[in-house]
Protein backbone atom coordinates (compact mmCIF):
# COMPACT_ATOMS: atom_id res chain seq x y z
CA UNK A 1 0.00 0.00 0.00
CA UNK A 2 1.23 3.26 -0.72
CA UNK A 3 1.63 6.58 1.42
CA UNK A 4 -1.65 7.65 -0.82
CA UNK A 5 -3.57 4.95 -0.39
CA UNK A 6 -2.92 4.47 3.79
CA UNK A 7 -3.71 8.62 3.39
CA UNK A 8 -7.01 7.54 1.79
CA UNK A 9 -7.51 4.26 3.92
CA UNK A 10 -7.38 6.50 7.20
CA UNK A 11 -9.44 9.49 5.97
CA UNK A 12 -12.00 7.31 4.70
CA UNK A 13 -11.50 9.32 1.26
CA UNK A 14 -12.39 7.11 -1.56
CA UNK A 15 -9.85 7.20 -4.37
CA UNK A 16 -11.62 8.76 -7.27
CA UNK A 17 -12.35 12.02 -4.90
CA UNK A 18 -10.08 14.94 -5.56
CA UNK A 19 -7.08 15.35 -3.38
CA UNK A 20 -8.26 18.01 -0.68
CA UNK A 21 -5.44 17.56 2.31
CA UNK A 22 -8.05 20.25 4.60
CA UNK A 23 -10.79 18.36 4.20
CA UNK A 24 -9.27 14.88 4.34
CA UNK A 25 -8.17 16.67 8.16
CA UNK A 26 -11.95 17.56 9.15
CA UNK A 27 -13.26 14.11 8.30
CA UNK A 28 -10.16 12.30 9.78
CA UNK A 29 -10.72 14.21 12.96
CA UNK A 30 -14.88 13.15 12.78
CA UNK A 31 -14.98 10.46 11.62
CA UNK A 32 -11.58 8.72 13.07
CA UNK A 33 -13.59 6.61 15.78
CA UNK A 34 -15.70 5.10 13.10
CA UNK A 35 -13.53 3.86 10.91
CA UNK A 36 -10.20 2.83 13.05
CA UNK A 37 -11.73 -0.37 15.38
CA UNK A 38 -13.12 -2.29 13.12
CA UNK A 39 -11.69 -3.35 9.59
CA UNK A 40 -14.83 -2.84 6.49
CA UNK A 41 -15.78 -6.07 5.01
CA UNK A 42 -18.41 -8.91 5.56
CA UNK A 43 -17.51 -11.20 8.94
CA UNK A 44 -19.25 -14.59 9.05
CA UNK A 45 -20.34 -16.55 11.66
CA UNK A 46 -21.76 -20.10 12.41
CA UNK A 47 -23.13 -20.02 16.27
CA UNK A 48 -25.30 -22.87 17.84
CA UNK A 49 -27.64 -22.46 21.12
CA UNK A 50 -29.99 -24.59 22.00
CA UNK A 51 -29.40 -27.19 19.29
CA UNK A 52 -30.35 -24.19 16.92
CA UNK A 53 -27.62 -23.35 14.44
CA UNK A 54 -27.50 -19.30 13.60
CA UNK A 55 -25.71 -18.12 10.73
CA UNK A 56 -24.43 -14.18 11.51
CA UNK A 57 -23.45 -11.62 8.69
CA UNK A 58 -21.61 -8.60 10.27
CA UNK A 59 -21.22 -6.52 7.20
CA UNK A 60 -19.23 -3.36 8.51
CA UNK A 61 -19.40 -0.04 6.40
CA UNK A 62 -16.47 2.19 5.11
CA UNK A 63 -18.13 4.65 7.49
CA UNK A 64 -17.66 2.07 10.64
CA UNK A 65 -21.57 1.39 10.69
CA UNK A 66 -22.66 -2.14 10.74
CA UNK A 67 -25.85 -4.26 9.47
CA UNK A 68 -25.90 -7.50 11.39
CA UNK A 69 -27.73 -9.94 9.41
CA UNK A 70 -29.14 -13.41 11.24
CA UNK A 71 -29.89 -16.09 8.98
CA UNK A 72 -32.38 -14.97 6.25
CA UNK A 73 -35.09 -13.72 8.94
CA UNK A 74 -33.78 -10.66 10.65
CA UNK A 75 -31.86 -7.71 10.40
CA UNK A 76 -30.46 -4.95 12.88
CA UNK A 77 -28.65 -1.75 11.55
CA UNK A 78 -25.54 -0.71 14.26
CA UNK A 79 -23.72 2.49 14.91
CA UNK A 80 -19.86 2.01 15.13
CA UNK A 81 -19.65 1.10 19.03
CA UNK A 82 -22.16 -1.38 18.29
CA UNK A 83 -19.89 -3.15 15.76
CA UNK A 84 -17.48 -3.54 18.01
CA UNK A 85 -19.31 -4.53 20.55
CA UNK A 86 -21.13 -7.62 18.29
CA UNK A 87 -17.60 -8.51 17.02
CA UNK A 88 -16.47 -8.24 20.09
CA UNK A 89 -19.15 -10.94 21.40
CA UNK A 90 -19.08 -12.85 18.26
CA UNK A 91 -15.42 -13.28 18.45
CA UNK A 92 -15.63 -14.65 22.14
CA UNK A 93 -14.22 -11.99 23.59
CA UNK A 94 -14.84 -11.63 27.21
CA UNK A 95 -17.06 -8.07 28.67
CA UNK A 96 -13.41 -6.72 30.28
CA UNK A 97 -12.25 -6.90 27.30
CA UNK A 98 -14.25 -5.14 25.17
CA UNK A 99 -14.93 -2.31 28.28
CA UNK A 100 -11.19 -1.59 27.66
CA UNK A 101 -11.18 -1.61 23.98
CA UNK A 102 -14.64 0.71 24.16
CA UNK A 103 -12.88 3.20 26.96
CA UNK A 104 -10.09 3.07 24.15
CA UNK A 105 -11.88 3.99 21.38
CA UNK A 106 -14.44 6.25 22.34
CA UNK A 107 -13.82 9.03 24.26
CA UNK A 108 -15.40 9.54 28.00
CA UNK A 109 -17.12 6.08 28.01
CA UNK A 110 -17.70 5.10 31.52
CA UNK A 111 -17.65 1.51 32.08
CA UNK A 112 -21.03 1.26 33.47
CA UNK A 113 -22.40 3.40 29.99
CA UNK A 114 -19.93 -0.01 28.23
CA UNK A 115 -21.58 -2.44 30.24
CA UNK A 116 -24.84 -1.40 29.31
CA UNK A 117 -23.98 -1.44 25.61
CA UNK A 118 -22.61 -5.26 25.84
CA UNK A 119 -26.06 -5.78 27.51
CA UNK A 120 -27.85 -4.46 25.08
CA UNK A 121 -26.13 -6.16 21.93
CA UNK A 122 -25.98 -8.97 23.54
CA UNK A 123 -29.88 -9.15 23.62
CA UNK A 124 -29.97 -7.82 20.32
CA UNK A 125 -27.93 -11.11 19.39
CA UNK A 126 -30.30 -13.16 21.47
CA UNK A 127 -33.13 -11.97 19.69
CA UNK A 128 -31.91 -12.75 16.43
CA UNK A 129 -30.89 -15.87 16.82
CA UNK A 130 -34.33 -16.38 17.53
CA UNK A 131 -36.73 -14.34 16.06
CA UNK A 132 -40.15 -16.50 16.94
CA UNK A 133 -41.22 -17.75 13.25
CA UNK A 134 -39.52 -17.18 9.68
CA UNK A 135 -39.42 -13.69 8.18
CA UNK A 136 -37.13 -12.48 5.10
CA UNK A 137 -35.06 -9.81 6.38
CA UNK A 138 -36.63 -6.80 6.83
CA UNK A 139 -37.88 -3.92 4.57
CA UNK A 140 -36.01 -0.19 5.06
CA UNK A 141 -39.24 0.64 6.33
CA UNK A 142 -39.48 -1.83 8.98
CA UNK A 143 -40.42 0.64 12.02
CA UNK A 144 -37.80 -2.20 14.39
CA UNK A 145 -35.21 0.15 12.80
CA UNK A 146 -35.76 2.93 14.33
CA UNK A 147 -36.04 6.72 13.61
CA UNK A 148 -32.41 7.44 14.57
CA UNK A 149 -30.92 4.00 12.58
CA UNK A 150 -27.59 4.74 10.70
CA UNK A 151 -28.31 5.25 6.78
CA UNK A 152 -27.35 2.01 4.94
CA UNK A 153 -24.40 1.97 2.98
CA UNK A 154 -24.67 -0.62 0.66
CA UNK A 155 -27.52 -2.62 -0.68
CA UNK A 156 -27.99 -5.80 1.59
CA UNK A 157 -29.52 -8.23 -1.41
CA UNK A 158 -29.49 -8.63 -5.17
CA UNK A 159 -31.97 -9.97 -7.25
CA UNK A 160 -30.44 -11.95 -9.54
CA UNK A 161 -32.30 -13.96 -12.47
CA UNK A 162 -31.11 -17.86 -13.00
CA UNK A 163 -28.32 -18.83 -15.35
CA UNK A 164 -25.39 -21.01 -16.44
CA UNK A 165 -22.70 -21.25 -13.38
CA UNK A 166 -20.05 -19.49 -15.63
CA UNK A 167 -22.94 -16.69 -15.44
CA UNK A 168 -23.42 -16.51 -12.14
CA UNK A 169 -20.95 -18.45 -10.40
CA UNK A 170 -18.90 -14.71 -11.01
CA UNK A 171 -21.83 -12.77 -10.25
CA UNK A 172 -21.84 -14.49 -6.67
CA UNK A 173 -18.09 -14.32 -6.17
CA UNK A 174 -18.51 -10.15 -6.81
CA UNK A 175 -21.42 -9.96 -4.67
CA UNK A 176 -19.66 -11.81 -1.69
CA UNK A 177 -16.75 -9.66 -2.68
CA UNK A 178 -18.21 -6.45 -2.33
CA UNK A 179 -20.35 -7.07 1.36
CA UNK A 180 -23.57 -7.98 -0.30
CA UNK A 181 -24.38 -10.99 1.77
CA UNK A 182 -27.91 -12.31 0.41
CA UNK A 183 -29.21 -12.96 -3.10
CA UNK A 184 -32.60 -14.44 -4.37
CA UNK A 185 -32.19 -16.15 -7.71
CA UNK A 186 -34.89 -15.60 -9.64
CA UNK A 187 -35.85 -18.79 -11.61
CA UNK A 188 -38.31 -18.56 -14.68
CA UNK A 189 -40.98 -20.81 -15.99
CA UNK A 190 -39.12 -24.35 -16.91
CA UNK A 191 -35.79 -23.52 -16.02
CA UNK A 192 -32.57 -25.77 -15.48
CA UNK A 193 -32.66 -27.53 -12.27
CA UNK A 194 -29.30 -28.36 -12.10
CA UNK A 195 -28.37 -24.79 -13.03
CA UNK A 196 -30.60 -23.53 -9.70
CA UNK A 197 -28.81 -26.69 -7.69
CA UNK A 198 -25.10 -25.27 -8.35
CA UNK A 199 -25.80 -21.35 -7.85
CA UNK A 200 -27.36 -22.14 -4.50
CA UNK A 201 -24.33 -24.50 -4.00
CA UNK A 202 -21.95 -22.02 -4.49
CA UNK A 203 -24.09 -19.48 -2.81
CA UNK A 204 -23.89 -21.44 0.19
CA UNK A 205 -20.08 -22.24 -0.15
CA UNK A 206 -19.69 -18.78 -0.07
CA UNK A 207 -21.23 -18.29 3.13
CA UNK A 208 -24.26 -16.42 1.47
CA UNK A 209 -27.86 -16.34 2.46
CA UNK A 210 -29.82 -18.14 -0.71
CA UNK A 211 -33.41 -17.59 -1.73
CA UNK A 212 -35.25 -18.53 -5.20
CA UNK A 213 -38.08 -17.33 -6.54
CA UNK A 214 -40.19 -19.59 -8.40
CA UNK A 215 -43.50 -20.85 -9.95
CA UNK A 216 -45.36 -23.73 -8.10
CA UNK A 217 -45.59 -25.69 -11.06
CA UNK A 218 -41.48 -25.81 -11.13
CA UNK A 219 -40.92 -26.74 -7.01
CA UNK A 220 -44.42 -29.04 -6.75
CA UNK A 221 -42.03 -32.13 -7.05
CA UNK A 222 -40.99 -32.85 -3.53
CA UNK A 223 -37.73 -34.62 -3.93
CA UNK A 224 -36.66 -31.32 -5.95
CA UNK A 225 -37.24 -28.86 -3.04
CA UNK A 226 -35.36 -31.39 -0.98
CA UNK A 227 -32.63 -31.08 -2.96
CA UNK A 228 -32.46 -27.34 -2.65
CA UNK A 229 -33.05 -27.58 1.01
CA UNK A 230 -29.75 -29.86 0.56
CA UNK A 231 -28.06 -27.59 -1.26
CA UNK A 232 -28.31 -25.10 1.42
CA UNK A 233 -31.57 -22.42 0.05
CA UNK A 234 -32.70 -20.30 2.78
CA UNK A 235 -35.96 -19.09 1.59
CA UNK A 236 -38.35 -19.79 -1.54
CA UNK A 237 -40.89 -17.31 -2.50
CA UNK A 238 -43.59 -18.35 -4.56
CA UNK A 239 -46.07 -16.46 -6.75
CA UNK A 240 -49.47 -16.52 -5.42
CA UNK A 241 -51.91 -14.76 -6.90
CA UNK A 242 -55.15 -15.87 -5.75
CA UNK A 243 -56.97 -18.53 -3.06
CA UNK A 244 -58.97 -18.82 -6.42
CA UNK A 245 -57.40 -21.95 -8.94
CA UNK A 246 -59.19 -20.22 -11.74
CA UNK A 247 -58.18 -16.47 -10.79
CA UNK A 248 -54.24 -17.27 -10.51
CA UNK A 249 -54.30 -20.29 -13.24
CA UNK A 250 -55.32 -17.59 -15.97
CA UNK A 251 -52.22 -15.39 -15.25
CA UNK A 252 -49.59 -17.98 -14.08
CA UNK A 253 -50.73 -21.40 -16.11
CA UNK A 254 -53.17 -24.27 -15.69
CA UNK A 255 -52.60 -25.99 -12.95
CA UNK A 256 -50.53 -24.03 -11.23
CA UNK A 257 -52.36 -23.29 -8.59
CA UNK A 258 -52.61 -27.03 -7.42
CA UNK A 259 -48.92 -26.96 -7.62
CA UNK A 260 -47.99 -23.81 -5.77
CA UNK A 261 -50.23 -25.97 -2.15
CA UNK A 262 -48.05 -28.58 -2.71
CA UNK A 263 -45.03 -26.24 -2.90
CA UNK A 264 -45.58 -24.60 0.08
CA UNK A 265 -45.51 -28.04 2.03
CA UNK A 266 -42.81 -28.91 0.81
CA UNK A 267 -40.67 -26.20 1.08
CA UNK A 268 -41.94 -25.78 4.49
CA UNK A 269 -41.65 -29.84 5.29
CA UNK A 270 -37.71 -29.31 4.61
CA UNK A 271 -37.57 -26.74 6.90
CA UNK A 272 -36.45 -24.00 4.94
CA UNK A 273 -38.71 -20.42 5.36
CA UNK A 274 -41.57 -20.14 2.74
CA UNK A 275 -42.79 -16.50 1.17
CA UNK A 276 -45.97 -16.36 -1.12
CA UNK A 277 -45.30 -13.24 -3.31
CA UNK A 278 -48.89 -11.76 -4.29
CA UNK A 279 -49.13 -9.57 -7.56
CA UNK A 280 -51.45 -6.86 -7.38
CA UNK A 281 -53.11 -6.21 -10.72
CA UNK A 282 -56.88 -5.88 -11.13
CA UNK A 283 -58.48 -9.54 -11.99
CA UNK A 284 -57.14 -10.56 -8.30
CA UNK A 285 -58.58 -7.41 -6.24
CA UNK A 286 -61.85 -9.08 -5.82
CA UNK A 287 -60.70 -12.17 -3.58
CA UNK A 288 -57.74 -10.73 -2.39
CA UNK A 289 -58.54 -9.91 1.16
CA UNK A 290 -59.74 -13.98 0.98
CA UNK A 291 -56.56 -14.72 -0.33
CA UNK A 292 -54.76 -13.58 2.47
CA UNK A 293 -57.18 -15.48 5.15
CA UNK A 294 -56.40 -18.29 2.64
CA UNK A 295 -52.53 -17.67 3.29
CA UNK A 296 -52.90 -17.94 6.62
CA UNK A 297 -54.83 -20.91 6.98
CA UNK A 298 -52.37 -22.85 5.47
CA UNK A 299 -50.03 -21.31 7.86
CA UNK A 300 -48.13 -19.16 4.93
CA UNK A 301 -47.47 -16.01 7.16
CA UNK A 302 -45.02 -14.46 5.16
CA UNK A 303 -46.38 -12.31 2.17
CA UNK A 304 -44.64 -10.26 0.07
CA UNK A 305 -46.46 -7.88 -2.50
CA UNK A 306 -46.14 -5.89 -5.68
CA UNK A 307 -47.80 -4.39 -7.97
CA UNK A 308 -48.33 -3.62 -11.40
CA UNK A 309 -48.89 0.37 -11.80
CA UNK A 310 -50.14 3.05 -14.45
CA UNK A 311 -50.72 6.27 -14.63
CA UNK A 312 -52.75 5.60 -17.42
CA UNK A 313 -55.52 3.17 -16.54
CA UNK A 314 -57.29 3.64 -19.88
CA UNK A 315 -55.17 2.56 -21.82
CA UNK A 316 -53.41 -0.67 -19.56
CA UNK A 317 -56.16 -2.26 -18.06
CA UNK A 318 -55.53 -4.70 -15.61
CA UNK A 319 -52.63 -2.64 -14.05
CA UNK A 320 -53.86 -0.20 -10.67
CA UNK A 321 -53.51 3.36 -11.06
CA UNK A 322 -52.06 5.76 -8.37
CA UNK A 323 -55.08 6.01 -6.01
CA UNK A 324 -56.24 2.80 -6.47
CA UNK A 325 -52.37 1.30 -5.28
CA UNK A 326 -53.35 3.21 -2.64
CA UNK A 327 -56.45 2.53 -1.45
CA UNK A 328 -55.18 -1.70 -2.28
CA UNK A 329 -52.34 -1.19 0.19
CA UNK A 330 -54.61 0.46 2.83
CA UNK A 331 -56.67 -2.91 3.07
CA UNK A 332 -53.76 -5.12 2.92
CA UNK A 333 -52.04 -3.61 5.79
CA UNK A 334 -55.34 -3.24 7.64
CA UNK A 335 -56.31 -7.47 6.27
CA UNK A 336 -52.28 -8.65 7.33
CA UNK A 337 -52.31 -6.86 10.67
CA UNK A 338 -55.81 -8.73 11.62
CA UNK A 339 -55.01 -11.64 10.68
CA UNK A 340 -51.28 -11.58 12.11
CA UNK A 341 -49.53 -12.39 8.95
CA UNK A 342 -46.14 -10.51 7.82
CA UNK A 343 -46.56 -8.61 5.10
CA UNK A 344 -43.56 -7.03 3.16
CA UNK A 345 -43.77 -4.48 0.42
CA UNK A 346 -41.91 -4.66 -2.88
CA UNK A 347 -41.24 -1.35 -4.82
CA UNK A 348 -44.46 -1.16 -7.53
CA UNK A 349 -43.47 -1.81 -11.08
CA UNK A 350 -44.63 -0.13 -13.67
CA UNK A 351 -46.91 -1.41 -16.75
CA UNK A 352 -44.67 -2.07 -19.45
CA UNK A 353 -46.10 -1.14 -23.29
CA UNK A 354 -45.94 -4.04 -25.02
CA UNK A 355 -45.55 -6.99 -22.87
CA UNK A 356 -49.13 -9.00 -21.93
CA UNK A 357 -50.42 -8.29 -18.38
CA UNK A 358 -50.10 -12.20 -16.99
CA UNK A 359 -46.53 -11.89 -18.85
CA UNK A 360 -45.10 -8.84 -16.44
CA UNK A 361 -46.67 -10.55 -13.68
CA UNK A 362 -45.00 -13.80 -13.95
CA UNK A 363 -41.37 -11.45 -14.02
CA UNK A 364 -42.57 -10.62 -11.08
CA UNK A 365 -40.74 -7.57 -9.19
CA UNK A 366 -37.84 -5.80 -10.08
CA UNK A 367 -36.35 -6.28 -6.63
CA UNK A 368 -37.49 -8.16 -3.19
CA UNK A 369 -37.75 -4.03 -1.32
CA UNK A 370 -35.69 -1.59 -0.59
CA UNK A 371 -32.77 -2.89 0.63
CA UNK A 372 -31.69 -4.73 -2.70
CA UNK A 373 -30.34 -4.39 -6.14
CA UNK A 374 -30.87 -6.05 -9.30
CA UNK A 375 -28.37 -7.79 -11.39
CA UNK A 376 -28.69 -9.24 -14.67
CA UNK A 377 -26.84 -12.00 -16.36
CA UNK A 378 -24.34 -9.79 -18.18
CA UNK A 379 -23.14 -8.00 -14.35
CA UNK A 380 -25.30 -4.71 -14.79
CA UNK A 381 -26.29 -3.47 -11.82
CA UNK A 382 -30.15 -1.47 -11.30
CA UNK A 383 -31.66 0.40 -8.34
CA UNK A 384 -34.44 -0.98 -6.73
CA UNK A 385 -36.80 1.93 -8.04
CA UNK A 386 -36.53 4.94 -11.07
CA UNK A 387 -36.10 4.35 -14.74
CA UNK A 388 -33.84 1.16 -16.06
CA UNK A 389 -31.05 2.57 -16.42
CA UNK A 390 -27.75 0.57 -14.87
CA UNK A 391 -25.72 2.55 -12.03
CA UNK A 392 -22.57 0.31 -13.25
CA UNK A 393 -21.38 -3.00 -13.96
CA UNK A 394 -20.71 -5.72 -10.78
CA UNK A 395 -17.83 -7.17 -12.53
CA UNK A 396 -16.01 -4.43 -13.00
CA UNK A 397 -16.99 -1.50 -10.41
CA UNK A 398 -16.75 -1.13 -6.97
CA UNK A 399 -19.76 -0.57 -5.11
CA UNK A 400 -18.67 3.30 -4.25
CA UNK A 401 -18.40 3.92 -7.93
CA UNK A 402 -21.81 2.67 -8.81
CA UNK A 403 -23.63 4.51 -5.09
CA UNK A 404 -22.19 7.58 -6.94
CA UNK A 405 -23.96 7.25 -10.37
CA UNK A 406 -26.44 10.25 -11.05
CA UNK A 407 -29.51 7.52 -11.34
CA UNK A 408 -28.27 5.59 -7.87
CA UNK A 409 -27.77 9.38 -6.16
CA UNK A 410 -31.58 10.28 -7.38
CA UNK A 411 -32.99 6.76 -6.21
CA UNK A 412 -31.08 7.47 -2.45
CA UNK A 413 -32.44 10.87 -1.74
CA UNK A 414 -36.28 10.14 -2.93
CA UNK A 415 -36.04 6.72 -0.32
CA UNK A 416 -35.08 8.94 2.14
CA UNK A 417 -36.90 11.79 1.82
CA UNK A 418 -40.22 11.32 3.73
CA UNK A 419 -42.84 10.96 1.31
CA UNK A 420 -45.70 11.11 3.59
CA UNK A 421 -48.29 14.11 3.72
CA UNK A 422 -50.89 15.50 5.78
CA UNK A 423 -54.10 14.38 4.01
CA UNK A 424 -52.69 10.40 3.86
CA UNK A 425 -52.72 7.53 6.29
CA UNK A 426 -49.62 6.96 6.94
CA UNK A 427 -48.91 3.30 5.36
CA UNK A 428 -45.97 1.03 5.32
CA UNK A 429 -46.10 1.28 2.00
CA UNK A 430 -45.90 4.72 1.94
CA UNK A 431 -42.10 4.62 4.22
CA UNK A 432 -39.94 4.05 0.88
CA UNK A 433 -41.50 6.36 -1.72
CA UNK A 434 -44.85 7.41 -2.47
CA UNK A 435 -47.23 4.47 -4.42
CA UNK A 436 -49.01 7.26 -6.23
CA UNK A 437 -46.15 8.74 -8.55
CA UNK A 438 -44.39 7.10 -11.04
CA UNK A 439 -41.30 8.45 -9.54
CA UNK A 440 -41.88 6.03 -6.91
CA UNK A 441 -42.20 2.71 -9.16
CA UNK A 442 -39.61 0.66 -10.70
CA UNK A 443 -39.86 1.80 -14.39
CA UNK A 444 -39.50 -1.16 -17.08
CA UNK A 445 -37.03 -1.18 -20.06
CA UNK A 446 -39.65 -0.08 -22.49
CA UNK A 447 -41.01 2.96 -19.88
S1 LIG B 1 -46.43 8.74 0.42
FE1 LIG B 1 -47.52 10.46 1.28
S2 LIG B 1 -48.71 11.29 -0.41
FE2 LIG B 1 -48.02 9.30 -1.03
S3 LIG B 1 -49.70 7.98 -0.52
FE3 LIG B 1 -48.29 7.88 1.19
S4 LIG B 1 -48.95 9.44 2.63
FE4 LIG B 1 -50.00 9.82 0.67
Amino acid sequence: MNLMQLWNKFCGRHADEAFDPRRDLLKLRRHRPETCEVEPGLYHYLREADGTNTRFHLRVDSNGFGVLLANATAAARLRSSGVLIAKALLDGEDDAAIIARLQKTFHGVSAQRASEDIERVRSILRELASPGDNYPILNLVDPSFGPDAAPLKKPLSADVPLAAPEILVPILDRLWEQGIPHVTLIAPGGFERSALVRAIERAEDLGMIAGVRAQGSDLAEEAFVAELAAAGVDHVNLLYLSCHADVHDAVIRQGDHAAVMRAFDSVRDNEVCVVAEVGLIEPTLDTLEETIEALRAADVTNIAFFALATATPDREPGALAGEQLLQTARMVEESADAMGVRHLWYPPRQRAAGVPLAEQVRQGPRTSGDHAIRVEGDGSVFAARGPWRSIGNLLNDSWETMAASEVYEAYRRRVQTDTHCDECPGLAICAADCPRTPLGWAIPPSG
